[in-house]
């Protein structure tokens, strides 16, 4: 089986550039170069070097033992979340940046609905001493005030959508809005494996530096680079795509996604796209979708902000439909109640993102010699509240 992007961009029977014809332009130039800048020498040293000096990789490849004990198998967790700026997502914005660089773009775009993504992205503008527009909706800009601190600290200017429901769907119209106006200086970086390609396969093969690092590691310690199960929680699906990409082809490795099903699968109140998702568009790509019958996209929930998306990466609705990955559903509960667990057996607190990822231990049928890479997408520092007011 075949889960490489092909010539038209297509995974199966998703994925694709369904673009306004303005785009058109913007979106050939890097589909014609993003790989062969990518394989350049110059681009390749100087990507892992600023990996390894500036976010801080390899990433430990740590053996949980207390966390192991309680779940009756041998638990490694991939810590993402000692990285620079706290979660994956960085890995992928110093790459486009590098990319944006070697194209001559002087101005960089992006969206984002929690703000992480916009953090990471104001980060490496700084670093490269590009200028930077974060659009981001303005009910979100009240809802995380902090990320926007953040982000106008870093030099970004913060644009607030307001347009429709001012939220993540206007920040995205709004920014391609700019990139059409901004063509010829403007690159814009997406934030997880969505979009039209070349973004999906781009955004996977910055983040595939993971599981490049989780095979040496293991082969290290358990002298197999190949473990039982690997266990990723999926919004866009970035971070899940960094753990498996290596290991896509090789079937005795399960793969688990961890998807956010909020106050339940039928609650009205969720994210699980596997479960409720139909074939559509969205973001300009094929895949599966949260719509009504007549293709209104549904509003997701989840108590996390990094998986609450109507969608999924074109990317995880073929390997769905081939079976080659399996979807585990999390309510908020099971996930909060996962990452308490963690800060007492572990004294580590991680994104409550990851604390999907987490919650998935307990429903393996694992036995007591299996090995589980759980990766741990970022760290639970801005979900503090998120923790302490859930129960209470
Ligand atoms: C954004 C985010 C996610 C979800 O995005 P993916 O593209 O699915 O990885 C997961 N974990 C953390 C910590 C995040 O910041």
């Amino acid at each position: 089986m075949n889960y490489q992007v092909n010539e038209n961009g297509f995974y199966g029977e998703f994925g694709g550039a369904y673009i306004p014809e303005m785009l058109h332009h913007n979106i050939e130039e890097l589909k014609n170069c993003y790989l062969e800048i990518m394989q350049k020498e110059s681009f390749k040293q100087e990507f892992s070097s600023l990996l390894q000096d500036y976010v801080g990789r390899p990433s430990p490849l740590y053996h949980a033992k207390r966390l192991s004990e309680k779940i009756g198998a041998k638990v490694y967790l991939k810590r993402e979340d000692l990285n620079h700026t706290g979660a994956h997502k960085i890995n992928n914005t110093i790459g486009q940046i590098l990319l944006a660089k070697h194209l001559g773009k002087t101005r960089v775009i992006a969206e984002t609905g929690a703000g992480q993504h916009g953090v990471a992205t104001a980060t490496v503008c700084a670093l490269a001493g590009i200028d930077c527009v974060i659009y981001m909706g303005e009910i979100d800009t009240q809802r995380q005030a902090p990320n926007v601190e953040r982000m106008k600290l870093l030099g970004a200017e913060v644009k607030p959508a307001t347009s429709g429901s001012k939220t993540l769907k206007d920040a995205t119209n709004e920014a391609i809005q700019d990139w059409v106006r901004n063509a010829e200086d403007t690159f814009y970086i997406i934030g997880s494996v969505v979009g039209p390609h070349p973004y999906p396969d781009l955004v996977a093969r910055l983040q595939s530096v993971i599981s490049e690092e989780i095979k040496k590691q293991l082969t290290e310690k358990e002298k197999t680079p190949n473990p039982d199960y690997i266990v990723a929680c999926v919004g866009g699906g970035s971070n899940a795509t960094g753990a498996f990409y290596h290991y896509l082809n090789t079937p005795e490795v399960k793969l688990i996604a961890a998807e956010a099903s909020g106050k339940g699968v039928n609650s009205g109140k969720t994210a699980a796209t596997s479960v409720i998702g139909t074939p559509g568009i969205i973001h300009g790509s094929k895949t599966m979708v949260m719509q009504t019958e007549d293709g209104q996209i549904i509003e997701p929930y989840s108590v996390s902000a990094g998986l609450d998306y109507p969608g999924v990466g074109p990317l995880y609705a073929h390997l769905h439909k081939e079976k080659r990955v399996e979807f585990i559903t999390i309510t908020d509960d099971e996930a909060i109640t996962a990452g308490i667990e963690l800060c007492k057996l572990e004294g580590i607190i991680p994104a409550v993102e990851s604390a999907h990822a987490l919650a998935v231990l307990d429903k393996l049928a694992t036995k007591a010699s299996d090995i589980i890479v759980v990766n741990l997408s970022g760290r639970g520092d801005k979900d503090l509240n998120t923790y302490t007011n859930y129960f209470n």
